[in-house]
């Protein structure tokens, strides 16, 4: 099936003015829940479930988190939305492909070198994007996070990061489009199938190197020493035979004072992973009530459920993307002459914005429903009272926010509010 047998996609079709107005309008979207959720944190109610367990002064110094991150969001949302109908109005992106031809030309290359000129393109987009989000990042951790006693980052380590991460990002990133952009000029017309197949094999790599090679490039992982917590969660993993082969502390107090803790590994060669930040916190006994939440994501198959809904998503994706590479119109619509299809791609990430805001949303309610179910799980062993109180300080200690805007959670938020966990937790069956 080529592009031009597809009745939906016509020829006059004015892809640019639907991209904008599509963009606008979930932008527009977004700042109205963003509104909301503003309203809300200036409310300084607390709910009469919570009032035994949260006093007015923790619930205002949340509320001062929550009110500044979301004064925030207001303006690097306007500037990023901004930013974005600037470089679709005036053709920027045509002016960084050819920029980057200009770049391989003087290299020696001739402009034959699509892959080449992609690849730089990419890296140009991503230099500038980095440049652009420069001041708003370091805004967010050295005066936001700073002031509400998270950021823990010196100047030192946030460059550090910072070049580590672009050094990865283009060893990883530079190979991958290659790759990517190779299988769609070898497959032809059903390259959708082998480009999911090939990104399927690299997610399973990444999951298998993040942990052992990534992530030590930027903390450190330290065995849980012997003593009684180690025992306490020895027991748990033992009672519900989870496969628990390593039980890890990192190092997140090295870049803030947020606290969490996960688990990782296939199969028959789990590792638990503990903050730092957590261990100081919480009591053991509280600890091991979060762990067993954890362990409930790991026996509902949790993981295994949004790797494949990921699965699905990207092959639809890489379905429809393969309808639209070769739709000249689209290309026209932004001022290209040429159909690479690194730009095909982009220009169909656009296109696809309104469904993955969709998505998104559809994803974060899956999520929510899996969070209801790993805090049922640790109830059932018994749990309940230490998860509990467990939420309870974790939210306190991240400035969680107590009463968020209806609208605003159901929208964005991946987990549910404190307050419907501990209702849940709290029903009896
Ligand atoms: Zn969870």
């Amino acid at each position: 099936m080529t592009a031009s047998d597809v009745p939906v996609l016509a020829d006059g079709t004015p892809y640019k003015e639907y991209v904008l107005a599509f963009s606008w309008a979930v932008y527009l979207w977004a700042t109205y829940l963003n509104y909301r959720q503003h309203v809300a944190l200036r409310n300084p109610y607390i709910p009469p479930s919570m009032s035994k367990v949260i006093d007015q002064k923790e619930s205002d110094k949340a509320r001062a988190y929550g009110l500044d991150k979301s004064r925030f969001s207001f303006f690097t949302d306007a500037f990023e939305q901004l930013q974005n109908t600037a470089f679709i109005h005036w053709d920027i992106l045509p002016l960084f492909w050819n920029w980057a031809g200009q770049v391989i030309i003087r290299a020696g290359y001739g402009l034959e070198y699509e892959i080449t000129q992609s690849i730089v393109f990419v890296a140009l987009m991503s230099i500038s994007g980095m440049i652009f989000n420069l001041p708003f990042s370091i805004y967010r951790t050295f005066v936001i996070e700073q002031r509400h006693g998270f950021n823990k980052t010196t100047p030192k380590l946030f460059v550090m990061d910072m070049i580590k991460e672009t050094t990865l990002s283009a060893v990883i990133g530079i190979p991958l489009i290659a790759a990517f952009l190779k299988i769609i000029d070898w497959a032809g017309q059903d390259f959708y199938f082998y480009v999911w197949v090939f990104m399927l094999v690299v997610q399973l790599v990444m999951i298998l190197i993040f942990p052992t090679l990534i992530q030590p490039l930027f903390n450190t992982f330290t065995p849980l020493p012997e003593g009684s917590l180690r025992d306490k969660i020895n027991a748990l993993a033992t009672r519900i035979n989870f496969p628990l082969k390593k039980l890890f502390v990192i190092d997140g107090s090295k870049r803030s004072a947020h606290s969490n803790a996960y688990f990782y590994g296939f199969f028959g060669n789990k590792r638990i992973v503990l903050y730092d930040t957590l261990l100081e916190q919480s009591t053991e006994d509280e600890v091991c009530g979060v762990l067993a939440h954890e362990l409930g994501h790991w026996q509902y198959n949790h993981v295994l459920h949004s790797l494949v809904i990921v699965q699905l998503h990207l092959f639809s994706l890489f379905y429809l993307f393969s309808v639209f590479v070769n739709h000249v119109p689209l290309y026209r619509s932004f001022g290209f002459m040429t159909q690479p299809p690194l730009i095909g791609f982009t220009l169909f990430q656009y296109v696809i914005l309104p469904v993955e805001t969709i998505i998104q949303f559809l994803m974060n309610m899956v999520s929510r429903r899996n969070e209801f179910q790993a805090d049922a799980f640790a109830k059932g062993l018994g749990y309940a009272a230490l998860l509990k109180s467990a939420l309870i300080k974790l939210h306190v200690e991240n400035k969680g926010t107590l009463n968020p805007d209806k609208w605003y959670s159901a929208w964005h938020y991946s987990h549910p509010p404190l307050v419907e966990r501990l209702e849940a937790i709290g029903k009896t069956e």
